[in-house]
């Protein structure tokens, strides 16, 4: 075994922690107050190539592997969380299925500019009624004279109403099957007619990236925007949700990292009785808590990481570490702002900021219910 990151791996995390360091931590609390979305620093990102990192530089990607990948998304994250699953959105649900499941045609078209970082995607798996549920789809593609006509809903997606969005992936109904509803992946690209967005919720945290209500009335495009296979829509998103599970859990292990750094600095300077309440052994305790947590929640993401760049199957790996470092991180925030006292309660300390961002990584990408339903399936229980 080789737990040594490679020179190339080293040198994206590098990069990344530099680039959230100076050019996202200092606003990350702005960002959140005004839940404004970081356009001009999404902007930056995607021109310093990390909005493809993981796809090949054919496709205007930087052609790295998921270790990598799965380190940006930590760095970025340590700093904002609402910056991570922006990109974290972007490359995992938005991009990837263009490149496991698109033609040479659409690969051109639709992923080299997402690679290039020039326009954001989205993927809409989530309706009203249909959450956990996710094959219950109620929205319908009808292929009518050679075009697919939509109508639906979806809910809670990230992404989908930027500046630079170009568009978004959804799942819908296409037919029925053998007595079940055949479920396939459509391309609707942001200016096509009948297609609107609602405006961004409003979150409780998360709050600088962009989430919405997505509305198809009679909304056409062209036949060849199917994505994939017609009829294979469910399997290829139970297999996009594997590879959101590595970046979801990036995302937790750099929130929980943020909230250790935190409050490890706070316990350093916060006197009570005389001495740091760092030299407390209760304070003591749950910062060792916290560095062992997030060490091991680490080791699982990057193991997932490392078998999907095995081509070995990776799939129970990033439920374990999805559903493990999202409760690391709601345990992390959750300490830190104890340590921080009365003012971890207040907004100026970034620590309330963390306590909110945190609880999104135990729902997003399948709750944490859900997450253990597919290990228990995955272990034959
Ligand atoms: C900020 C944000 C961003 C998001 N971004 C996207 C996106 O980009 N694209 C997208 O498609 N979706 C997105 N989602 C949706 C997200 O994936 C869903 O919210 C999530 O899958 C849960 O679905 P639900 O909210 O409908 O909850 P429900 O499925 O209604 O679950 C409610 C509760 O019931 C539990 N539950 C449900 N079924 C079972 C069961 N069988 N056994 C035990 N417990 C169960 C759940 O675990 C949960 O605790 C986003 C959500 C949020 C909040």
């Amino acid at each position: 075994m080789d737990f040594d990151l490679t020179t190339e791996q080293q040198d994206v995390a590098n990069l990344c922690r530099e680039f959230a360091e100076g050019e996202i931590a200092p606003h990350a609390q702005e960002w959140d107050a005004k839940a404004e979305f970081p356009l001009a620093t999404v902007r930056k990102m995607g021109e310093l190539g990390l909005l493809g990192l993981p796809f090949p530089e054919k496709y205007g990607g930087a052609g790295a592997d998921t270790v990598s990948y799965a380190l940006a998304v930590m760095e970025i994250g340590r700093a904002d969380a609402s910056v991570g699953i922006t990109m974290a959105a972007h490359v995992s649900l938005g991009s990837q299925p263009f490149f496991s499941f698109g033609s040479e045609e659409q690969k051109q078209k639709f992923l080299v500019p997402l690679a290039r970082g020039e326009r954001l995607w989205a993927f809409g798996l989530t309706e009203p009624q249909a959450g956990s549920d996710a094959g219950a789809t109620k929205t319908t593609a009808q292929l009518r004279d050679g075009r697919w006509v939509v109508n639906g809903t979806k809910c809670f997606i990230t992404n989908a109403g930027t500046q630079m969005t170009g568009g978004v992936t959804i799942t819908a109904v296409t037919g029925a099957g053998n007595g079940r509803a055949e479920i396939s992946n459509v391309i609707v690209s942001q200016d096509t007619p009948g297609y609107t967005q609602a405006p961004p919720y409003k979150k409780m945290g998360w709050r600088a990236s962009d989430t919405r209500e997505l509305h198809f009335d009679n909304a056409e495009v062209p036949a060849e925007n199917l994505l994939g296979e017609r009829g294979r829509g469910f399997k290829q998103f139970l297999d996009i949700l594997d590879g959101g599970r590595i970046s979801v859990g990036a995302l937790s292990v750099g929130l929980a990292q943020a909230c250790y750094d935190a409050a490890s600095k706070y316990a350093r300077e916060r006197f009570q009785f005389g001495q740091a309440i760092a030299k407390f052994q209760a304070v003591q305790f749950q910062l060792v808590d916290m560095a062992v947590e997030v060490e091991l929640a680490r080791n699982a993401v990057l193991k997932a990481a490392w078998l999907k760049d095995q081509g070995r199957d990776f799939a129970t790996a990033a439920a374990m570490a999805k559903l493990f470092s999202g409760e690391v991180s709601r345990r992390c925030a959750n300490a830190a702002v104890q340590i921080h006292g009365g003012y971890g309660f207040m907004d100026e300390y970034a620590v309330s900021r963390y306590w909110r961002d945190c609880k999104i990584n135990e729902i997003g990408e399948g709750t944490n219910e859900v997450q253990r339903m597919v290990i228990a399936r995955q272990l034959g229980l």
